[in-house]
């Protein structure tokens, strides 16, 4: 019997087997061997809080496929195993002189497993990392190796790209990227009352900010971030002072064990709703230690995208991995919700499928590229079992 378990531990299973594979040949011969009800599950680096990789018979780990398979800086793309640390994948662009457009808080995520659940960092002109994708090699539902493109499959491409590892294994990822850049650090701190009335100025006057809003003190450290031409300042400063590098400042060491839920919600509902979460925390939730996090992102096209065609502030928030998070987060949902919040895919939510099919006008169509490439369901683990449409 095998077992796996995600980043935080609160996510474990025992299941018949977790195949640590490194060739498409092994990969399609495993799923040409699955039998029926027998279902398989891709896991990257798991640093999922929902139950993605989870609830099924079968895992298969990425982690062997990992490298540039070639990185072209005059197109400025770069095709990518898909199981590639997104810490490993940095220093590899630089000595091509490219670099990702952006990236989440942390490193530690594989670049298939990032762009599957629709990963971001901050910056109001800055989409998430899926929205970089240029083209797919994936292995579908009957072990077939395809190259997937907007040439080759049209507009049904923007669903494969927030997949949810749900059309198959994805193998490698031609990623469009940027001239390696440095970016410098800089913060300052602000009470909740003064975020809660300079939100809409901040928002407009940087283009990269962040902060962590700590409820206990009521205040947060509000982190911007500038291109900057100046040299790199070795030894790296401590975070919201470092200047270097965009693969070495942007990623930050988040070691205490948690859970997350993150919402977006559009930009201009993005300080309204901030202020609602500080009031229920104030008022109903006192002794929450944990912050919450507040992001801006730029819109794009996916179809299960957070940000599908709107500007997006994201607002996350967090407990303990052993508190049980459940009452506080529910009541948080009911705050993102009444602002047509649409939930992080890698973390924690508890909506049912009709409640998403509403948040994304895409949905149906989504669920017909889905069964096109997989027709007998072999990637549909439990949770995506319950939230597919009825045929
Ligand atoms: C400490 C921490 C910090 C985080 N910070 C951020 C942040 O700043 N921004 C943000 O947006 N999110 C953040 N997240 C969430 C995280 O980025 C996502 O959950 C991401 O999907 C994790 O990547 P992974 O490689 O661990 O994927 P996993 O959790 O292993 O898998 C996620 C999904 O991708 C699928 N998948 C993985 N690899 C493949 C593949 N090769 N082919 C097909 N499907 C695949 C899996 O089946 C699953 O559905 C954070 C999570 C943690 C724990």
């Amino acid at each position: 019997m095998a077992y796996w378990q995600n980043w935080s531990g609160k996510l474990s299973q025992k299941l018949e087997a977790v195949h640590f594979v490194r060739s498409v040949e092994d990969i399609s011969a495993i799923i040409r061997q699955v039998t029926p009800g027998q279902r398989v599950r891709v896991a990257g680096a798991g640093h999922s809080h929902a139950p993605l990789v989870v609830g099924s018979e079968r895992i298969l780990d990425l982690g062997g496929f990992s490298g540039v398979k070639n990185a072209d800086p005059d197109r400025k793309r770069a095709r990518i195993s898909a199981g590639t640390p997104i810490y490993t994948l940095g220093q590899e662009l630089h000595r091509s002189g490219l670099a990702l457009r952006n990236q989440g808080d942390i490193d530690r995520q594989s670049l298939g497993g990032a762009c599957a659940t629709g990963t971001h960092g901050s910056g109001r002109a800055l989409q998430n990392l899926s929205a970089n994708i240029e083209s797919l090699q994936l292995i579908d539902g009957e072990g077939q190796l395809r190259e997937l493109s907007r040439a080759r499959v049209g507009e049904d491409f923007d669903a494969l790209k927030v997949g949810l590892g749900a059309f198959g294994v994805v193998t490698e990822i031609e990623m469009n990227l940027r001239e390696a850049f440095k970016l410098r650090e800089l913060s300052f701190p602000q009470t909740g009352a003064e975020l809660v009335a300079g939100l809409p100025q901040l928002m407009e006057t940087h283009e990269r900010f962040e902060f962590f809003w700590q409820p206990q003190q009521d205040e947060a450290l509000v982190k911007t971030m500038i291109e900057t031409e100046d040299p790199p300042e070795y030894p790296i400063a401590k975070e919201g002072e470092r200047c270097s590098w965009n693969y070495e400042v942007l990623p930050n060491h988040r070691p205490h064990l948690h859970t997350e839920m993150e919402y977006s919600v559009a930009a201009s509902d993005g300080p309204a709703c901030f202020a609602e979460i500080r009031e229920l925390l104030r008022n109903t939730f006192k002794a929450v230690q944990w912050p919450v996090e507040y992001r801006t992102l730029a819109q794009d096209d996916a179809w299960l995208s957070n940000a599908y065609g709107r500007e997006t502030v994201t607002i996350s928030v967090h407990q303990d991995v052993r508190v049980d998070e459940s009452e506080y987060y529910a009541a948080c949902e009911s705050i993102f919700k009444a602002y047509g919040g649409r939930p992080h895919w890698g973390k924690v939510h508890y909506l049912d499928g009709s409640t998403l099919a509403n948040l994304y006008p895409r949905w149906s169509d989504w669920w017909r590229v889905r069964d096109g490439l997989d027709p007998k369901g072999v990637f549909l683990n439990d949770f995506l079992a319950k939230v597919r449409p009825s045929r």
